[in-house]
C-alpha cells in the first residue's frame, strides 16, 4: 500500500520546550533499570488510505491523543519492533541489524491487515529519534537506548475490518545492564497454556500475543519460577519459546538445537545472529522440533548440557531449571553454561563496536 516515495517523506523536527534537566537525566542514566524511564522525544508518522504515510514529526515525547472508538482499544490491530542503539568504543552510536527489524515489522503488519512502512523510512525514523535523544544513552557499562517502534490502528469505528487510519510511532527507553556480569540462570515453567496455534499469530510482533501470556507468566511466577515456556498448540508436546525469548539446547557433543520457524514462534534477531554466531564457530546447529519429554531425558542423561533463551532485551539467559505438572530437572549444574556465556560475549562484542563484523550487521549512525 505504502510507495517507496513515502520514504522520501520529510520529518518536521520541534525539539522539547522542557526537557529533563542534565542533572535529572544523569541521575536515570546511571541507574537506568529497564523499561520504566523514556528519553524527551518521540517519531510520529500517520497513515491514511488518501495519502499514505504523512505527517512525520520528531516532537516531544508525551500523552497521545485517542478517539474512545479507535480501533486498537477495540480488535488490538496493534505490532511493535525492539532494537538498541550502542554506544560504540569510538564512542559513535551504532543499531544492530535495524533493516532486520524493518522487514519483520512489516511481515507483521501484513499478518494484522496492517499498511506496510518503507524499510528505509523505519530506518530513519529510528534515526531521527535517537539524533533527537543521543544525550540518553546510558554511561553505565552494558547500557543502551532500547527503541521501541510500534503501529496501530486509530480510526474511530466499531465493525470487524481493517481500520483506514494509523500511526506509526517510536519511543526510546535507556536501559541498563541486565545482569553486570554473567547472567544467573533463571527457571521456567512448563504452561498449561499455549502462545500460539497454527495459523495464529504467533509470528508476528502484536501486542495480543503478549496479553494472552500474562496469565501464563503470572502463574509461573506465582509457583515461585522466573519465566513461563510454552509448548505446541496441537501436541502440547514440542517446545516453543519463552513469553518473549527463543530457546537453544546446547548437547554435549557441543551441538545446538533450536526449535524451526514454523509459524507459531517469533523469529527473534537475537536467535538468528546467535545461529550465524554458532556455526562461524564450526558448530552444527540443528533447526529442529525437540520434545519436553526429549528435553528431561537428556538433561538426565547428561546428552544435554545447557539451555538458553534470547532475546534483544537480555540478550542471552541462561535456563538451569525447568519445571511442570509432572516434576522438575536441572540443567547443567543448573548455573550459567560455558557455551551460552561464549556465545554471549561474542554476541555483545559485535554489538558494541569492540570485535570485527564479518556479517555486516552494525550500522553506525
Ligand atoms: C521479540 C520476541 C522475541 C525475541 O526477538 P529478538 O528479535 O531477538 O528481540 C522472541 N519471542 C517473542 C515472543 C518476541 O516477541
Amino acid at each position: 500500500m505504502a510507495t517507496v516515495a513515502d520514504a522520501k517523506i520529510q520529518f518536521t523536527r520541534q525539539l522539547h520546550p522542557a526537557p529533563t534537566s542534565p542533572q535529572a537525566r544523569a541521575q536515570i542514566l546511571a541507574n537506568p533499570g529497564f523499561g520504566t524511564s523514556f528519553s524527551d522525544h518521540m517519531v510520529s508518522i500517520e497513515w491514511d488510505e488518501q495519502r499514505g504515510w504523512h505527517d512525520a514529526v520528531v516532537g516531544p515525547r508525551g500523552p497521545i491523543l485517542l478517539d474512545p472508538a479507535a480501533a486498537v482499544l477495540h480488535y488490538a490491530q496493534e505490532i511493535f519492533e525492539g532494537l538498541k542503539a550502542y554506544s560504540q568504543s569510538d564512542g559513535s552510536i551504532a543499531l544492530f541489524r535495524p533493516e532486520a527489524n524493518a522487514a519483520r515489522f512489516n511481515q507483521s503488519a501484513r499478518r494484522l491487515a496492517m499498511p506496510e512502512l518503507p524499510e528505509e523510512l523505519f530506518i530513519e525514523s529510528v534515526r531521527q529519534l535517537v539524533a533527537a535523544d543521543r544525550d540518553w544513552l546510558p554511561t553505565v557499562e552494558g547500557g543502551s537506548l532500547y527503541l521501541r517502534p510500534f503501529m496501530f490502528a486509530s480510526e474511530a469505528f466499531l465493525g470487524v475490518r481493517p481500520a483506514k487510519q494509523y500511526r506509526y510511532l517510536v519511543i526510546a527507553s535507556p536501559a541498563g545492564n541486565y545482569f553486570k556480569s554473567g547472567a544467573p540462570a533463571v527457571s521456567i515453567w512448563v504452561s498449561d497454556y499455549t502462545r500460539a496455534a497454527p495459523g495464529g499469530t504467533g509470528a508476528a510482533k502484536c501486542g495480543g500475543n503478549y496479553a494472552a501470556s500474562l496469565v501464563p507468566q503470572a502463574e509461573a511466577i506465582e509457583r515461585g519460577h522466573d519465566q513461563v515456556v510454552f509448548l505446541d498448540a496441537a501436541e502440547h508436546r514440542w517446545i516453543e519459546e519463552l513469553g518473549g525469548m527463543n530457546l537453544y539446547f546446547v548437547f554435549a557433543d557441543g551441538s545446538l538445537v533450536t526449535p524451526a520457524l514454523t509459524g507459531t514462534i517469533l523469529p527473534g534477531i537475537t536467535r538468528d545472529s546467535l545461529l550465524a554466531l554458532a556455526r562461524d564457530e564450526g558448530l552444527t546447529v540443528r533447526e529442529e522440533r525437540y520434545s519436553l519429554d526429549q528435553w528431561r531425558d537428556d538433561a538426565k542423561s547428561g546428552r544435554l548440557v545447557e539451555t538458553f533463551a534470547c532475546g534483544t532485551a537480555a540478550v542471552v539467559t541462561p535456563v538451569g531449571k525447568v519445571a511442570g505438572r509432572d516434576g522438575e530437572f536441572t540443567i547443567g549444574t543448573g548455573g550459567p553454561g560455558q557455551l551460552t556465556q561464549k556465545l554471549k560475549n561474542r554476541l555483545v562484542a559485535i554489538q558494541r563496536g569492540e570485535a570485527p563484523d564479518p556479517h555486516g550487521w552494525v550500522m553506525k549512525l
